[in-house]
């Protein structure tokens, strides 16, 4: 792993001091209520701990290590008012809180280790009512992670049709992905939090909305619209909407920015996404016309006129990358090709930065065609290139294959440096003039992501390849 945990007696300390609290306060408890309360604080301490070790983390470390997502962990838990009767804690991801006249509605849940603090500091904002409803946006950790802090009994738990196996899957390639993410951001706590109310998984929903009817109910005079929109961030995604008052609440289904280019792929791993389902849930978000957005990310969009048309930008960009890449399909062209090829026109541009055009390309293909590209017999065995790299290094020998490979970087032919240098550190994974070229070729990809897409992934895998390559070429000097 690129970083080992650093000593921080103060999490230790801290940690000890929640659980002491835990464990007497439960002790004295005479009533439920109180134990739940106790319960609740203990677990907003430890959460405050736990988020306060990671923030440290991502600011402490070089600028290598931080990046995009570092900066979600700096927004301060606060409660804001976005309309009379909606109120949002913000957070790593936002919990909304609808007041009725018969209680309240909340729709996305937040990060376990935020909910409790979340949960308090929303309950102080508003009359003291029953929760009667938790909306889940997907099965996400960081969107249904608090979902236990905030159910009471006869709380009704509203997920997609989907949501159970999608959380099960998610459940159970828990450690895989938790690797994954973890690699790309070294701050993240070296495993998943997985006791008691911190874990992941296990909510059990009460109502299943099923695609693609819409769930309504009134209740204390609001009217409420649960709509499936899945297809963005995975295949469970819902909406709510308040009719009356135009308001959309979007969970993740726009991603980190708005517009932008949908992540159709992950960088960690998780299912592809379906083009065509997302195209029919935005075509059914621009129906409705909403006046505000509120994401479950960052900051609360408004302006009907600006919604539409950036709406309708996101629909028709993912239309053309789908219908291009069919058409290339059809006419033999090679994923590699249409990865190349395929950009979006001038007038249907939107930011990258979250889902990038070319990685769509490519899940698009796999999606319809699968893994075999129907290019080589080698495809069908599991004896990879790779197998045979250090037999090539042999033949051309590794200094030569690294002068090569430097006058392609110097022509900022990248890509095909890396390849050569796969083969030479095959060869010799110490080689230090490779692993300096190999350095050179990444930071420079590194600077044309920094100048183009900005792709947070793409920076954040490019970032993970220069810390491991700079440790070897420090372990050999
Ligand atoms: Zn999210």
């Amino acid at each position: 792993m690129p970083d080992s945990p650093r000593p921080f007696r103060p999490r230790n300390l801290l940690l000890a001091g929640a659980l002491v609290l835990l464990v007497g306060g439960l002790f004295l408890a005479s009533s439920e209520q109180t134990r739940r309360k106790v319960e609740l604080r203990a677990a907003e301490l430890a959460g405050d701990v736990a988020i306060r070790v990671v923030a440290a983390r991502s600011e402490g470390g070089t600028e290598q290590e931080a990046g995009h997502s570092a900066d979600f962990i700096q927004i301060p838990i606060e409660v804001r008012k976005l309309a009379d009767n909606v109120y949002q804690a913000r957070g790593v991801a936002n919990t909304q809180l609808i007041t009725t006249a018969n209680g309240h509605v909340v729709f996305d849940t937040g990060l376990s280790l935020q909910a409790a603090k979340q949960r308090r500091l929303l309950a102080e904002a508003v009359p003291e009512a029953p929760i009667t409803h938790v909306i889940l946006s997907h099965s996400h950790q960081d969107h249904a992670g608090g979902t236990p802090f905030w159910v009471e009994e006869g709380t009704e738990i509203v997920a997609h049709r989907e949501y159970p196996e999608e959380q099960r899957y998610l459940k159970d390639l828990e450690d895989y992905f938790w690797f994954r993410n973890r690699t790309l951001f070294p701050f993240m706590p070296e495993t998943p939090p997985k006791i008691g109310l911190f874990a992941y998984g296990g909510v059990v929903p009460t109502i299943l909305v099923d695609q693609p009817e819409i769930l309504r109910f009134e209740q204390g005079g609001v009217r409420f619209e649960v709509l499936p929109t899945p297809g963005a961030e995975g295949a469970d995604n819902l909406c709510l909407w308040l009719p009356d008052q135009k308001i959309l609440f979007s969970g993740d289904f726009f991603g980190p920015n708005f517009p932008q280019f949908p992540n159709v792929f992950t960088m960690r791993g998780e299912k592809v996404r379906k083009p065509i389902e997302y195209i029919a849930s935005l075509e059914r978000l621009i129906a409705l016309e909403p006046e505000m957005i509120v994401p479950s990310h960052q900051d609360p969009i408004v302006g009907r006129q600006k919604i539409l048309s950036d709406l309708i930008k996101m629909r028709d960009a993912v239309r053309y990358v789908h219908d291009a890449t069919i058409a290339g399909m059809n006419a033999g062209k090679t994923v590699h090709q249409l990865m190349k090829e395929i950009v979006l026109p001038k007038e249907l541009e939107v930011t990258q930065i979250h889902g990038r055009v070319s990685w769509a390309v490519k899940s698009i293909w796999e999606y319809y065609s699968t893994w075999f590209h129907f290019e080589s017999t080698t495809e069908l065995y599991p004896v990879p290139a790779s197998v045979v790299r250090s037999e090539i290094a042999a033949l051309a020998g590794v200094d030569a294959l690294a002068r090569k490979a430097a006058i392609h970087v110097d022509a900022r032919r990248n890509v095909e440096a890396l390849h050569l240098l796969e083969i030479a550190l095959a060869g010799d994974p110490t080689h230090v003039a490779a692993l300096e070229t190999r350095l050179a070729a990444l930071e420079d990809l590194l600077e044309q992501a920094e100048a183009t897409f900005q792709n947070s992934y793409e920076m954040d895998w490019l970032k993970y390849r220069i810390r491991v390559t700079v440790e070897a070429i420090s372990g050999e000097r």
